[in-house]
């Protein structure tokens, strides 16, 4: 790391900000402290920034850690892409389109928007749905209803789970499946039995209820690393952000002066050193945060431990063909669930003595079934469902399988985890949370890490008399 934040002394005039951890939440605290004014070093302990949303390189193929997506309603990370200048490498569907296939039936249905206004915009597509009965096609209509006349402010709807709610409110096992599961897991990591009400009426209200376009999907054409750690670096050192890799804190005190102390053991690029800060951001897990918390800083810090975490895994095929036509899909009647296009993203181009190619990533929320499945057990059960799927697979050739396992992808949005989840401010003066897990009203995902790092910023800025920057202003 180079000296920067070591130079920084009690004497100058420019309040300094140590943040802790690289992944979105930290990188956009960093970023809207550096455009309030503030002198900015970022510590993330890998090689590499974007925390759980990052890539790799496997041979030819650059390979993301897990597919990932977000919509048109979500605003905050809009934001960063903009502020980091990759709109341009993330682009949105001009209208949500989601084909959805059931194996059993082998039988394909879209999820589309039309243009007109909530929540006609979703009317003419669940009419013709065709994997709901007629009957179970009217339920989900009244449902969202009354799922759109909840009050999300009201601390009963974290306590109850979505599953109960939804049985109560009319809604087939079959429906849960096809449609309510279908988009839930996906983005809540967890099916409706162990998810809170709480958060899942904020995605449907959010996502389905609020906009026409709210629930249009983006995803990168170039691998997440670019846009999360190349892009996100370019824009932190533009900002005059000291950003130290390899570079993990290892405790966090006050100093007699009552400024903070960071401390950063030897390393490879850190010849060990105390960091003096007069702002701390945390933007670490849950666990992480509980272990750095100096005493104090929360009223029951126990309570982070009580915050439990879900896993995502993900399968590579590389086929030595073209199987799939469309960018993705999602499935019905099988345990695949989503199935991404990679091809293109991963900059694979060909491969000698095939025709063509193509990577398709399996993309599999809660999946704590399958998370310490081997290889060859996974291999086993997934290439014949994609078979089944995909009737271009039946005779091609798989080039390369692997998986990638995220343990602690998301933090579990199990009912009564609202109530644990810190704010941005701590008891202690200076000291800011950030991460995808703190109370940021979302679940772990893109937007939610981002959201809470305005938060953090924010809240430092106005402790700290500065100005707010160019910082998103829906998350204030
Ligand atoms: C496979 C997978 C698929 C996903 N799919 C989606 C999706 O489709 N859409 C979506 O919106 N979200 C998705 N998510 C969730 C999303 O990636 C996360 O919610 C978000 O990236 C979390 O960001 P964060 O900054 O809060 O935390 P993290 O990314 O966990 O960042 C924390 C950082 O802190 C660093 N750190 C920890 N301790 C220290 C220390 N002592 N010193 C220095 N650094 C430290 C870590 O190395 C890490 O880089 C997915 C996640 C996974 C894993």
């Amino acid at each position: 790391m180079s000296s920067h934040a070591e130079a920084s002394s009690d004497a100058s005039p420019q309040p300094v900000a140590v943040v802790v951890g690289g992944g979105l939440a930290g990188i956009t605290a960093a970023l809207a402290l550096a455009d309030g004014g503030m002198d900015v070093t970022l510590l993330e302990g890998r090689p590499r920034l974007g925390g759980l949303a990052f890539s790799f390189k496997r041979g030819d193929l650059t390979v993301d850690n897990g597919q990932h997506v977000y919509l048109r309603c979500c605003s905050a990370y809009r934001w960063f892409l903009d502020r980091i200048d990759a709109t341009d490498l993330a682009p949105l569907q001009d209208r949500l389109d989601v084909p959805v296939l059931d194996a059993e039936r082998n039988r394909l249905g879209r999820l589309r928007r039309t243009a007109l206004p909530v929540p006609l915009h979703l009317a003419r597509s669940l009419a013709t749905y065709p994997h709901l009965s007629l009957a179970e096609r009217a339920n989900v209509g009244r449902a969202a209803l009354a799922l759109k006349g909840l009050d999300l402010t009201d601390p009963a709807l974290d306590e109850r789970d979505f599953g109960s709610w939804l049985a109560e409110h009319g809604q087939s096992e079959r429906a849960v499946e096809a449609l309510w599961d279908l988009v839930g897991v996906a983005t809540l990591n967890a099916v409706a039995g162990e998810c809170s009400l709480a958060l899942a009426a904020m995605v449907f209200k959010t996502g389905l209820l609020s906009d026409p376009g709210a629930a249009d999907i983006g995803w990168a054409r170039v691998p997440l690393g670019e846009l999360h750690d190349t892009l996100a670096r370019k824009a932190l050192d533009s900002a005059g952000v000291t950003i130290g890799l390899r570079t993990r804190a290892t405790s966090i005190s006050r100093t007699e002066n009552g400024r903070w102390a960071v401390e950063v053991p030897e390393g490879p690029d850190s010849s060990g050193q105390i960091l003096t800060a007069d702002t701390v951001v945390l933007a670490v897990p849950q666990r992480e945060t509980y272990d750095l918390l100096p005493d104090g800083a929360l009223d029951d810090r126990e309570r982070l431990l009580g915050i439990g975490t879900a896993p995502i895994l993900n399968l590579h095929v590389v086929y030595d063909r073209k199987v799939l036509k469309r960018p993705f899909f999602a499935a019905l009647g099988s345990p695949v669930q989503w199935v991404f296009d990679r091809t293109e993203s991963s900059g694979l181009t060909e491969v000698p003595g095939t025709a063509g190619v193509q990577y398709l990533a399996v993309s599999q929320s809660a999946a704590q079934d399958d998370i310490d499945e081997p290889v060859a057990a996974l291999r086993e059960r997934y290439l014949p469902e994609l078979e089944r799927l995909l009737p271009g697979a039946r005779g091609a050739r798989v080039i390369d399988f692997f998986v990638t396992r995220e343990r602690t992808a998301t933090f579990a949005p199990t009912p009564g985890t609202g109530a644990l989840r810190p704010a941005a401010r701590t008891r202690a003066p200076g000291l800011y949370l950030a991460g995808a897990w703190t109370a940021t009203g979302w679940p772990a995902t893109m937007e939610g890490a981002v959201r809470s790092g305005v938060g953090a910023a924010d809240a430092a800025l106005a402790a700290q008399g500065r100005p707010r920057g160019h910082l998103f202003r829906e998350a204030a």
